[in-house]
């Protein structure tokens, strides 16, 4: 953020945005967030039917289920270990905080096949007789949510006499996927196209999100047709700290403006989510902010035609490609990185590969410029249609090489020496 203080006002509001720009995604876009369920199951501790426990867990998460959707306090707190003070604390704020979130669909599925294995830690703070099978949240947020979101939990359960409660969420390594809901009280701002959830504390700059991405739904539908839900929902954490819990892992948002993410169930992406992070997306103008959630939504559109073999190039690319339409900013400006590169004779040799896209990569300014110019050119070359069409084949299965030669008559090596050509030309 120091390289910003020595460049001009004038120029202030699209080089924050592009310089944000620059580090958002980082494979968070495409692939599905850290939150999707790990593969790696522990291990497989019973029988299932022959198992006592499964009808008492089970019964045990419809009560929690049926606490939600009855908006019953009690009754939710009922299913949670009366010895688990600041558990019990935490667990009547997320239903407190829930009670303004439009949920449906509240349910638990309970996999008792795999648990987590003898634990001596969670043995010394829950007792003997614990369990922590493998437990998935799902519900919808009503009207954005065509499927359920599919969420791990990681709870412990606990019997106390003759009743079963939930002990913990955070006894694990893998710690359960953090809402909103559980980070405080929730404020719910709907838009035409966008449902925007964020803190009190986070005031009209959800009405302001919810806006600018009720104007960008339309941009995009522009250029990628209507084939998608036409609903965005917008998660606004008040700190960056926040921000990295509810996407999970260890990523550097520090650069960041705003991330897209989903869930994975099997190979279907649900739950779709875009989460600004607010200290940089305050920075932002009118412009960037612009930029930047037109980019979100066009992930959001374009999920369900991603592949996982899509390159990043391509994904980001394109999001950047809507992102900047009509934006009326020169391409000397918005990859002044790229042309500083090119200017000193350092064109780049092929397409950026999907590692450059990496958040610690101290280029990533210049790989993110090149993959919009180089939709750009096809767009150019071929018209926005050719580009969708483009893309779609890509996220069909088509190879890039198969795709640009059936859809737009030319290959790999010659748009690739295309592409170093506009580069130097555009750049220079
Ligand atoms: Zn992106």
């Amino acid at each position: 953020m120091t390289r910003l203080a020595v460049r001009s006002t004038r120029l202030l509001a699209v080089l924050v945005a592009l310089e944000l720009l620059a580090g958002i995604g980082s494979g968070l876009a495409l692939q599905s967030s850290p939150k999707a369920p790990a593969a790696a199951a522990p291990l497989r501790a019973s029988v299932p039917h022959l198992d006592p426990r499964v009808p008492l867990v089970t019964a045990l998460l419809g009560a929690r289920a049926d606490a939600i959707a009855r908006r019953d306090r009690a009754g939710w707190l009922a299913t949670v270990d009366p010895t688990a003070t600041s558990f019990r604390a935490r667990q009547a704020r997320l239903f407190d905080a829930l009670q303004s979130v439009p949920v449906e669909g509240w349910a638990y599925e309970l996999d008792p096949e795999h648990t987590q294995p003898a634990n001596p830690a969670v043995d010394s703070r829950r007792g003997d007789g614990w369990w922590a099978p493998r437990v998935t949240l799902r519900y919808r947020l009503a009207g954005y949510d065509a499927l359920p979101t599919a969420e791990p939990q990681h709870l412990t359960f606990v019997s106390r006499g003759d009743r079963w409660y939930v002990a913990a969420d955070d006894d694990f390594a893998d710690r359960t996927a953090r809402g909103l809901w559980d980070e405080g009280p929730v404020r719910v701002v709907r838009g035409r196209s966008s449902l925007v959830l964020g803190h009190p504390s986070s005031g009209a700059l959800l009405r302001t999100i919810a806006t600018a991405v009720d104007a960008a739904v339309p941009r995009v539908s522009a250029v990628w047709g209507r084939q998608w839900s036409q609903k965005v929902v917008v998660l606004v954490p008040s700190t960056q700290r926040e921000l990295q819990r509810l996407v999970g892992g260890s990523g550097d948002y520090s650069r960041i403006a705003a991330v897209a993410t989903a869930e994975l169930t099997g190979s279907n992406p649900v739950g779709d989510r875009i989460l600004v992070n607010p200290p940089n997306f305050r920075q932002l103008g009118a412009l960037g902010r612009r930029v930047v959630l037109t980019h979100e939504v066009t992930h959001v559109a374009t999920r369900s035609a991603t592949a996982a073999g899509t390159p990043t190039w391509l994904v980001e690319g394109f999001a950047d490609y809507v992102g900047y339409l009509d934006a009326d900013v020169s391409s000397r400006v918005a990859a002044q990185e790229l042309r500083a590169q090119v200017r000193r004779g350092r064109l780049p040799a092929a397409l950026p590969a999907d590692g450059d896209f990496d958040g610690g990569n101290p280029r990533l300014a210049q790989v993110y410029e090149q993959a919009w110019l180089a939709a750009v050119l096809l767009a150019r070359r071929h018209g926005a249609p050719k580009l969708v069409a483009f893309y779609r084949a890509v996220g069909s299965g088509l190879s890039v090489d198969g795709a640009l030669r059936s859809v737009l008559g030319t290959d790999l090596a010659t748009f690739t020496s295309d592409w170093r050509r506009d580069l130097r030309t555009r750049l220079a």
